[in-house]
């Protein structure tokens, strides 16, 4: 292993709870063992541009409660280029950091599995998205917090949806991945979840809604995966809105609420454990892997492996929300 003196540290891509406290423990663990830390500001913009300061245990001071990331988040279109890599790896090696820690995304950890093997740097991804669509990881940092805030005002929704004998469409993050909209509905006693990863037909659904107003049901509560491949809240919306007249139709996006707040306990210790586990790879010899959790065992997953887009989604839950609103 070549002799790591100083780690950056970056957050890159969507903001997601819980990233502060990664810095926290990626910043205090990499003290502990002796190395240099720097903060980068704004992701991989500010690596290009060289926005880069000097990290003490007080630079992450009081934040592992504070929502949002204090080292910001960017998306840089100039790092996806040969020439914005080049000008990035510049800035590394004027500021003497020889190893990175990239908490972001499936394209935050492409962009570093790119800049990783062209200037052959040392670099360890941590999961940092509130979709939870990284492969080899059972939960990514910020997942849990963002299903609390959907259960939360979902559970809001269903007072004036019951009161108005309504039937809501809520739309919820994940990008092309369901596990928000899955898991919210179940948390939420919703009658369905509308998922990417499985097609639904709008009769199908109807049918659903149907029986739970047939038994009396007073309102009902869908919730829909952001996506192309389900049409949104919107789109779900307006086609049953078309062959089923009588419903009361409303729809709510939820929208950025889903990303801010004070990160959940589970985040804090999800994000402080995988910090730790971080500069352990490095230590470690490690090299282009993200950490990721199964079973409640810390993992190092391959970065061709983690942004694989096909990360298996337990359907069978879907029939549970079923049984679950007869
Ligand atoms: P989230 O899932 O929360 O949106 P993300 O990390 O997937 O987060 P992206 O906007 O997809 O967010 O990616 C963040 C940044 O990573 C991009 O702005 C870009 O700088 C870099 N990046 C993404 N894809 C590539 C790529 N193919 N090559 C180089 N860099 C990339």
């Amino acid at each position: 292993m070549e002799s790591i003196k100083c780690v950056g540290i970056l957050t890159s891509g969507g903001d997601a709870p819980a990233m502060n406290a990664a810095i926290r423990a990626v910043t205090r663990t990499a003290i502990y063992n002796g190395f240099e830390v720097k903060g980068i500001m704004r992701g991989y913009k500010g690596l290009i541009s060289g926005e880069v300061i000097p990290f003490k245990t007080q630079n992450v001071s009081n934040i592992i409660q504070q929502g949002g990331t204090i080292l910001k988040t960017a998306r840089s279109k100039e790092f996806e280029t040969p020439e914005g890599r080049k000008v990035a790896y510049e800035t590394m090696q004027r500021e003497g950091i020889d190893a990175l820690v990239v908490i972001g995304g499936d394209g935050s950890l492409t962009g570093a599995r790119i800049f990783a093997s062209e200037f052959d740097i040392p670099i360890v991804g941590l999961p940092g998205t509130i979709d939870n669509d990284l492969y080899g990881t059972d939960t990514t940092i910020g997942y849990d917090t963002a299903l609390n805030t959907i259960m939360e005002a979902v559970d809001k929704i269903r007072d004036t949806a019951t009161s108005h004998e309504r039937l809501f469409f809520i739309e919820v993050m994940g990008r092309n991945a369901g596990f928000l909209a899955l898991n919210g509905a179940l948390a939420t006693g919703a009658e369905a979840a509308i998922i990417p990863e499985i097609a639904t037909e709008v009769d199908q659904l109807a049918e659903l809604i149907q029986n739970g107003f047939r038994k009396s049901k007073n309102s009902s509560i869908v919730l829909v995966a952001e996506s192309e491949l389900t049409g949104g809240a919107i789109g779900l919306a307006q086609r049953v809105e078309k062959e089923y007249p009588q419903y009361d139709v409303r729809v709510t996006i939820l929208g950025h609420i889903q990303r801010g707040g004070s990160p959940s306990a589970a985040d804090r210790i999800l994000a402080s454990r995988m910090g730790e586990a971080a500069i352990n790879a490095l230590l470690e010899g490690q090299r282009n892997v993200m950490i990721g959790i199964q079973n409640d065992v810390l993992v190092y997953v391959p970065f061709t492996k983690a942004i694989r887009n096909d990360k298996p989604i337990n359907r069978d839950l879907l029939n549970t929300i079923k049984i679950l609103s007869i």
